[in-house]
């Protein structure tokens, strides 16, 4: 902390991350006498570079490039790359740390990075994304490879600016598909990573259900967020017998007791890029309100947040209680405040964190990774059996991690003590790295 005072969101992350593995720590005293969690806080690696670069009137920009290789252990490099006006330094180590555990939570063979840039993709044409893109991955470019760092999209780095970036590598370096996940599907991109996260969170919380002989048939979902793991979520939700009530964006959300259908919400904000009260005009049992889906009482079984960091706060934890759900699985990045968090322990309500619930979509880009070594296309079918297993095995681990440590249901603390435990085996195996 003395030496970074300002990166406030990475020396939080690190803190409720030690917090839940210290019964690890005390039965291993070799981790403390080789100072891991000392070697493990520091990134391998960070590059910050300049991107230049000219908008539509000619005027030159500059903006902050970054990319943290935080730790290899297990595997390339492999984290998103995400354009926000947000982003800095303590973000992005922030994120690459947690990205460490999530990864090496799926199983899969890759360690954790993260980037991106301060560059804002909103409002700008699409020349000018394509010019930053292209100025980020000149530089970029001297520090990825197939086997070295595999970037892929978060926030702001979508289909489009994959390919920007993607078009910019092959040139500078030749054809390398294995370099960027995320990519097209003319292009080496894998089948069902579109759905991955959202069919991801439903195996995984089909998993937690099924530790207790319970399943989603005739469940009670409220989903928010209409993006893509929301979409993705409440179609496999309906598919698994349960009944979708919400859907949300940042202006108001829908419900409908008959259930939400997937593909209005599919059609209004993939194809028409509408909002969620669209979906009211079209539907006739559903009904729009303004404001958060979160402050709405109606009686259900289980919270699925997929819209946006602390969306669910300590009081509206205290209504989700009281509305009687007793699950909350994260779709979204860290979703629950700390206060809700506590919450749910308060009210035995089990949480599913972001970290094992949402890893669906770095898995199955880990899977396109495998597609693109072997130079073959896999059917949707068998990239989502890889997922509904990767997802289950997922649930498994974290389990296990509690169980040994008498933790109880708290799959969060499992999770962080899974995806430590293998981490702190390979760095040990690897002498001091
Ligand atoms: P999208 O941008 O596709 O969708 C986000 C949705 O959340 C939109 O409907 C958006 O509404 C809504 N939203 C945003 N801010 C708020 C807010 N303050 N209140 C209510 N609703 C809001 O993003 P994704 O679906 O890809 O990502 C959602 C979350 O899941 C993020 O936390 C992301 O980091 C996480 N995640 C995503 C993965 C993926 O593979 N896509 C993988 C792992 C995690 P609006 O249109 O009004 O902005």
């Amino acid at each position: 902390a003395k030496r970074d005072p300002n990166q406030t969101e990475f020396l939080e992350a690190i803190d409720n991350f030690f917090k839940t593995i210290v019964p690890v720590l005390e039965k291993h005293p070799e981790y403390i006498k080789t100072n891991l969690l000392g070697r493990i806080t520091e990134p391998e690696r960070g590059i910050q570079f300049r991107v230049p670069w000219v908008n539509d009137n000619g005027d030159v920009q500059v903006n902050r490039g970054f990319r943290v290789q935080f730790n290899g252990a297990i595997g390339p490099y492999k984290g998103g790359l995400r354009f926000h006006p947000t982003v800095n330094l303590s973000i992005v180590k922030f994120l690459g740390f947690e990205q460490v555990f999530k990864n090496s939570l799926t199983g899969l063979p890759i360690g954790g990075g993260k980037g991106g840039s301060d560059f804002n993709p909103k409002g700008k044409s699409d020349a000018e994304v394509m010019r930053f893109c292209q100025s980020f991955m000149t530089e970029l470019q001297r520090h990825i490879g197939p086997d070295l760092d595999v970037p892929a999209g978060d926030i702001g780095v979508g289909g489009r600016e994959i390919g920007f970036l993607y078009g910019q590598y092959r040139r500078l370096k030749g054809y390398q598909a294995g370099v960027l996940t995320g990519k097209g599907l003319s292009f080496g991109g894998s089948l069902a990573r579109t759905e991955a996260t959202g069919f991801g969170l439903l195996y995984y919380t089909e998993a937690l259900l099924a530790a207790d002989n319970d399943d989603l048939n005739g469940k009670k979902i409220k989903v928010s967020g209409a993006g893509n793991v929301a979409i993705y979520a409440i179609q496999k939700a309906t598919e698994l017998g349960a009944t979708v009530l919400t859907a949300s964006d940042s202006n108001g959300f829908v419900y409908d007791p008959n259930g939400i259908d997937y593909k209005v919400v599919q059609q209004i904000k993939e194809v028409e890029r509408g909002r969620i009260s669209d979906y009211a005009k079209r539907v006739e049992t559903a009904e729009y309100h303004e404001g958060s889906v979160w402050d709405f009482d109606v009686d259900y079984d289980i919270a699925l947040p997929c819209a946006t960091q602390n969306e669910i706060t300590g009081e509206r934890a205290e209504r989700l209680a009281k509305n009687g759900a007793k699950v909350v699985a994260s779709g979204a990045n860290m979703p629950s405040t700390p206060e809700a968090v506590a919450s749910y322990k308060k009210h035995n309500i089990l949480l599913g964190p972001a970290k094992a619930a949402n890893a669906g979509g770095v898995a199955v880009s880990a899977l396109e990774m495998s597609q693109n070594s072997e130079r073959l296309g896999w059917t949707f079918e068998e990239v989502d059996n890889r997922l509904k297993k990767i997802m289950q095995n997922i649930f498994a681990e974290s389990k296990a991690a509690a169980d040994e440590y008498d933790l109880g249901k708290d799959y969060l603390a499992g999770a962080n003590i899974a995806g430590f435990n293998k981490v702190a085996d390979a760095m040990m195996a690897q002498g001091i790295i």
